[in-house]
């Protein structure tokens, strides 16, 4: 996968995507990340990026030429395709104003060959960027940064611990939080024992069993692994109805996860 980032801030990036798994996707050939510094875009003696908003207001706004220029020599397909969901490609802009960024939206662009972040700053990106050259916006969460950079660099360890032969081990990303089954490809309703079939994953545990007075649950000691299924989806269950109880409409629940949530409720 190739992986295109347009930022006025090129050097944020040298510390956040040079660990874990993202640089193993790097070095392993699996993902290409390229840098665009958006200033070598620029004409003007000043190497000007923003300017003041029409009908005032606030702040700057990044300016659309410098943007247009650098994806034109990007040579990206038609945005028609894009936009039907036919290509290969998306380009996305960073905003506090787009579409959440979800472990859905992460699998989604885990499956195509090129993804392109555009990083806002100021007050953001002219919005004629939005409109006519990427077809995504997308938000990390409901909170205002002030720039998308670190926006790309969350999307882009998203995504790159999903590409195939990026973890170690392949079941554990079908295992974790808000993992629903089909993001990850595979078949089959939510398997009621380890996959969290979109609910937060459950609790872990390490050595040493003891420590100080305080100890990992007993079930997950005895070996019974039927049980520890049924521990571990309860523990998920009742994680996702404190944490987030927003997700549970979401998930496909069998009786016995009825069940168990009556039962956490009472
Ligand atoms: N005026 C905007 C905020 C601009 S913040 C508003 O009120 O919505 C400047 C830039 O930071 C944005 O253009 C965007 O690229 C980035 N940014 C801020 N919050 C973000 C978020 N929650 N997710 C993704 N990018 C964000």
């Amino acid at each position: 996968m190739k992986a295109d980032i347009v930022t006025i801030f090129p050097d944020f990036f040298r510390g956040p995507l040079d660990y874990g798994i993202t640089r193993r996707a790097l070095e392993m050939g699996l993902v290409e990340i390229k840098v665009h510094d958006l200033r070598e875009f620029t004409h003007d003696r000043h190497r000007t990026v923003d300017d003041r908003p029409f009908g005032g207001g606030e702040g700057m706004v990044l300016k659309p030429e410098p943007i247009f220029d650098c994806l034109e020599r990007m040579q990206l397909g038609p945005r028609p395709e894009r936009l039907r969901g036919a290509a290969k490609e998306s380009v996305v802009v960073l905003s506090a104003q787009g579409q959440r960024f979800t472990q859905k939206v992460a699998s989604e662009l885990a499956a195509l060959d090129r993804v392109v972040l555009i990083c806002g700053r100021y007050e953001g990106v002219d919005e004629r960027v939005t409109e006519f050259l990427a077809e995504r916006e997308l938000s990390i969460g409901d909170y205002v940064l002030s720039g998308g950079e670190l926006g790309a660099a969350v999307i882009i360890k998203a995504l790159t611990r999903l590409l195939p032969g990026a973890v170690g081990n392949e079941a554990s990303t079908r295992q974790e939080s808000f993992t629903a089954p089909g993001d990850t490809g595979e078949t089959g309703g939510p398997d009621s024992t380890c996959s969290s079939g979109g609910l937060l994953d459950y609790p872990h545990y390490t050595r040493p069993a003891e420590f100080r007075g305080m100890s990992v649950p007993e079930v997950l000691i005895n070996g019974n692994h039927q049980e520890i299924r049924r521990w571990r989806r309860e523990q998920a269950l009742r994680k996702t109805l404190v944490n987030r109880p927003d997700l549970i409409d979401a998930v496909e629940l069998s009786t016995g996860d009825r069940r168990i949530l009556e039962r956490i409720k009472s």
